[in-house]
Protein backbone atom coordinates (compact mmCIF):
# COMPACT_ATOMS: atom_id res chain seq x y z
CA UNK A 1 0.00 0.00 0.00
CA UNK A 2 1.28 3.63 -1.12
CA UNK A 3 1.66 5.72 2.19
CA UNK A 4 0.87 9.37 1.15
CA UNK A 5 2.25 10.54 4.14
CA UNK A 6 5.69 9.68 2.95
CA UNK A 7 8.06 12.65 2.80
CA UNK A 8 8.75 12.22 -1.47
CA UNK A 9 4.73 12.45 -1.51
CA UNK A 10 4.74 15.58 0.49
CA UNK A 11 7.38 17.23 -1.76
CA UNK A 12 5.45 16.17 -4.60
CA UNK A 13 2.49 18.25 -3.24
CA UNK A 14 4.92 21.16 -1.82
CA UNK A 15 4.24 20.60 1.38
CA UNK A 16 8.04 20.52 1.70
CA UNK A 17 10.47 22.12 -0.50
CA UNK A 18 13.31 20.82 -2.27
CA UNK A 19 16.17 21.99 -4.35
CA UNK A 20 14.53 21.06 -7.64
CA UNK A 21 16.54 20.19 -10.75
CA UNK A 22 13.99 19.40 -13.33
CA UNK A 23 10.26 18.54 -13.67
CA UNK A 24 7.81 17.96 -16.22
CA UNK A 25 4.91 15.81 -16.75
CA UNK A 26 6.17 12.29 -15.33
CA UNK A 27 8.95 13.34 -12.98
CA UNK A 28 10.65 15.80 -10.43
CA UNK A 29 14.13 15.70 -9.81
CA UNK A 30 15.92 17.22 -6.93
CA UNK A 31 19.33 17.04 -4.84
CA UNK A 32 19.33 14.68 -2.09
CA UNK A 33 19.10 16.27 1.53
CA UNK A 34 22.13 14.15 2.57
CA UNK A 35 24.26 14.22 -0.41
CA UNK A 36 26.78 10.83 -1.00
CA UNK A 37 28.51 12.62 -4.04
CA UNK A 38 29.43 16.13 -5.30
CA UNK A 39 26.60 15.18 -7.55
CA UNK A 40 23.67 13.28 -5.60
CA UNK A 41 20.06 14.25 -6.96
CA UNK A 42 16.96 12.07 -7.01
CA UNK A 43 14.53 11.30 -9.55
CA UNK A 44 11.12 10.26 -8.89
CA UNK A 45 8.06 9.47 -10.90
CA UNK A 46 5.14 11.95 -10.08
CA UNK A 47 2.52 8.82 -9.83
CA UNK A 48 2.32 7.17 -6.58
CA UNK A 49 4.53 4.06 -7.17
CA UNK A 50 5.99 2.37 -3.52
CA UNK A 51 8.61 0.83 -5.28
CA UNK A 52 10.37 -0.58 -8.69
CA UNK A 53 8.08 -3.75 -8.05
CA UNK A 54 5.06 -1.38 -8.22
CA UNK A 55 6.18 0.75 -10.98
CA UNK A 56 7.05 -2.48 -13.13
CA UNK A 57 3.75 -3.76 -12.84
CA UNK A 58 1.40 -0.72 -12.55
CA UNK A 59 3.06 1.98 -14.60
CA UNK A 60 1.27 3.19 -17.87
CA UNK A 61 4.36 3.21 -20.95
CA UNK A 62 4.42 6.45 -21.12
CA UNK A 63 5.21 6.90 -17.19
CA UNK A 64 7.65 4.17 -17.48
CA UNK A 65 9.38 5.87 -20.67
CA UNK A 66 8.80 9.16 -19.06
CA UNK A 67 11.40 8.24 -16.12
CA UNK A 68 13.67 7.12 -18.17
CA UNK A 69 13.78 9.96 -20.63
CA UNK A 70 13.39 12.29 -17.58
CA UNK A 71 16.61 10.88 -16.01
CA UNK A 72 18.54 11.29 -19.54
CA UNK A 73 17.56 14.74 -19.15
CA UNK A 74 18.56 15.56 -15.79
CA UNK A 75 22.24 13.54 -16.36
CA UNK A 76 22.68 16.41 -19.21
CA UNK A 77 21.25 19.01 -16.68
CA UNK A 78 24.00 18.02 -14.33
CA UNK A 79 26.70 17.97 -16.94
CA UNK A 80 27.58 14.72 -16.12
CA UNK A 81 26.12 12.62 -18.84
CA UNK A 82 30.06 12.98 -20.49
CA UNK A 83 32.00 12.17 -17.57
CA UNK A 84 30.13 9.37 -16.35
CA UNK A 85 27.53 9.00 -12.88
CA UNK A 86 25.94 6.17 -11.90
CA UNK A 87 21.93 5.38 -11.40
CA UNK A 88 21.11 3.41 -8.59
CA UNK A 89 17.75 2.18 -6.98
CA UNK A 90 17.01 1.18 -3.49
CA UNK A 91 14.09 -1.55 -3.46
CA UNK A 92 12.74 -2.82 -0.29
CA UNK A 93 14.90 -4.37 2.92
CA UNK A 94 17.34 -5.76 1.44
CA UNK A 95 17.88 -3.12 -0.70
CA UNK A 96 18.01 -0.35 2.17
CA UNK A 97 15.03 1.45 1.16
CA UNK A 98 14.08 4.12 2.99
CA UNK A 99 11.79 6.17 1.01
CA UNK A 100 8.22 4.36 0.31
CA UNK A 101 8.03 6.34 -2.92
CA UNK A 102 10.16 4.98 -6.03
CA UNK A 103 13.45 6.69 -6.67
CA UNK A 104 16.36 7.14 -8.69
CA UNK A 105 19.34 8.22 -6.80
CA UNK A 106 21.99 9.43 -9.58
CA UNK A 107 25.57 10.20 -8.14
CA UNK A 108 28.55 12.12 -10.28
CA UNK A 109 30.52 14.82 -10.22
CA UNK A 110 33.51 12.43 -8.96
CA UNK A 111 35.21 9.42 -8.93
CA UNK A 112 32.56 6.87 -7.38
CA UNK A 113 34.53 3.71 -6.64
CA UNK A 114 33.15 0.24 -6.48
CA UNK A 115 29.16 -0.14 -6.30
CA UNK A 116 28.79 -2.02 -2.94
CA UNK A 117 30.99 -1.16 0.17
CA UNK A 118 32.48 -4.35 1.90
P1 LIG B 1 16.71 5.39 -0.09
O1 LIG B 1 17.59 4.87 1.00
O2 LIG B 1 15.24 5.25 0.23
O3 LIG B 1 17.07 4.83 -1.43
O4 LIG B 1 17.04 6.92 -0.21
C1 LIG B 1 16.26 7.95 0.31
C2 LIG B 1 17.03 9.22 0.10
O5 LIG B 1 16.17 10.30 0.34
C3 LIG B 1 18.24 9.37 1.03
O6 LIG B 1 19.42 9.53 0.24
C4 LIG B 1 17.90 10.63 1.84
O7 LIG B 1 19.02 11.44 2.11
C5 LIG B 1 16.89 11.34 0.95
N1 LIG B 1 15.92 12.15 1.68
C6 LIG B 1 15.21 11.79 2.78
N2 LIG B 1 14.41 12.78 3.15
C7 LIG B 1 14.61 13.79 2.27
C8 LIG B 1 14.04 15.09 2.15
O8 LIG B 1 13.20 15.54 2.92
N3 LIG B 1 14.49 15.86 1.11
C9 LIG B 1 15.42 15.40 0.22
N4 LIG B 1 15.78 16.22 -0.75
N5 LIG B 1 15.97 14.18 0.32
C10 LIG B 1 15.56 13.38 1.34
Amino acid sequence: MYDQNNIFAKILRKEIPCKKVYEDKFVLAFHDINPQAKVHVLVIPKGAYVDFNDFSNNATKEEIEGLIRGLGKVVKILNVSETGYRYLGNNGKDGCQEVPHLHLHIFGGEKLGKMIAK
